[in-house]
């Protein structure tokens, strides 16, 4: 059977190298006469792929040492909750900059946990652009800036990362973490749901500078405490040992490519073929991002009119075309190329574009 031509949001394509090795592996990995599965989460193989993945994340964004990775369950969405629990201390205000409807869900689940409210917005705008920096001032009680790095339903993205800034940056890159190179730096803690760009679903990604784990209290319920995953390696409890052993396999085949700066250059390369052919159109693909807001991993648009978009989307089915409707909120339709998606199928996608539209 062919591979599907796979533009899904998420989960979505995985790189065949790596569906390739852990097929390779599946029965007996690496000489235990097991899957990885089927082993013990203290046994020294699996401790070792849990280093593994930890060290390679390390090296493909450059992660300084004054920084924890912790591999958590409970997707994205509870870092939601955990991200106030942790650093919303008492007297301050959680900052939102609301871009999409992630981050509007990330600000509702901090009013729940304490006070939180928006420190930008361009939701009247219908969400089809990134706040410019300096309209973004965090107030002078703020715990922290909360911003949503790529908004996978618009299909917007920052370009640029708030600095100076008196208080942690606080970024969901759920949607674009290893799309391209970032300065770790810049950043208090950072969160991504693996299923986009690096992984299987069931396991999220938490890089949080060290000192701010000062802010969580004893209080907090263990599991929920990110001083309780920082100690053990992630290994408190049982992890999801196999989406961990996967995003291990995603991070070599990553780091074999050349790496965060190889993958910018092949994401822009893709995301420009998309792009190209929407503004060639002459208005019969309408792209919803502004074009300096524009996304490398998520391309919106629609059609002229719905009718169009309902044939569009129903003649990319039938070619093998997956995934390319719009998220059921917006409508339209939608592009995904996360790192795994081949240019080839790029291509295949931007041709059949091309060939509608001159239809
Ligand atoms: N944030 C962003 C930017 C997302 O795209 C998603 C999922 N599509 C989430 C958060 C929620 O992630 P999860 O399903 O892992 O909770």
């Amino acid at each position: 059977m062919e591979r599907a031509f796979n533009f899904n949001a998420g989960p979505t394509a995985l790189p065949e190298a790596v569906l390739k090795k852990a097929e390779k592996e599946w029965m007996n990995y690496n000489g235990t006469g097991m899957n990885v599965m089927e082993m013990s989460h203290r046994s020294k193989p699996f401790e070792e792929i849990n280093n593994q993945a930890n060290s390679l994340l390390r090296k493909l964004l450059n992660i300084p040492d004054d920084y924890e990775v912790l591999f958590l369950q409970g997707g994205a969405s509870l870092q939601f909750t955990m991200v106030p629990m942790n650093l919303l201390e008492e007297g301050k205000t959680g900052q939102y900059v609301l871009t999409g409807a992630w981050s509007e869900k990330a600000l509702k689940e901090a009013k729940k946990i304490g006070h939180a409210e928006v420190a930008a917005s361009t939701k009247d705008g219908n969400y089809k652009a990134i706040p410019s920096l300096d309209s973004i001032q965090p107030s002078k009680d703020a715990a922290y800036l909360h911003i949503t790095t790529n908004n996978t339903i618009f299909g917007t993205q920052w370009h640029s990362t708030p600095e100076n800034l008196e208080v942690p940056l606080v970024a969901d890159m759920s949607s674009d973490i290893l799309c391209r190179p970032i300065d770790v730096s810049k950043f208090g803690l950072i969160y991504a749901g693996a299923q986009k760009n690096l992984g299987p679903s069931g396991i999220t990604v938490v890089i949080v500078k060290k000192d701010l784990l000062e802010r969580s209290k004893d209080s907090l319920p263990t599991m929920l405490d990110y001083r309780t995953h920082a100690n053990n390696s992630s290994l408190y409890n049982t992890p999801p040992t196999l989406a961990i052993y996967l995003l291990k396999l995603v991070l070599e085949w990553a780091d074999s490519l050349g790496g965060a700066a190889a993958l910018e250059k092949i994401n822009r390369e893709k995301a420009a073929l998309i792009y190209n052919e929407i503004d060639e159109s002459g208005g019969f693909y309408n792209g919803h991002a502004e074009k300096d807001s524009r996304s490398l991993m998520n391309v919106t648009f629609t059609l002229n009119s719905q009718e169009a978009t309902d044939a569009f989307l129903a003649e990319a089915k039938e070619r093998g075309f997956t995934g390319l409707n719009g998220h059921r909120s917006v409508g339209g339709c939608r592009a995904s190329i996360y790192n795994a998606v081949p240019i080839e199928h790029v291509e295949k996608l931007v041709q059949f574009m091309k060939e509608f539209r001159t239809r």
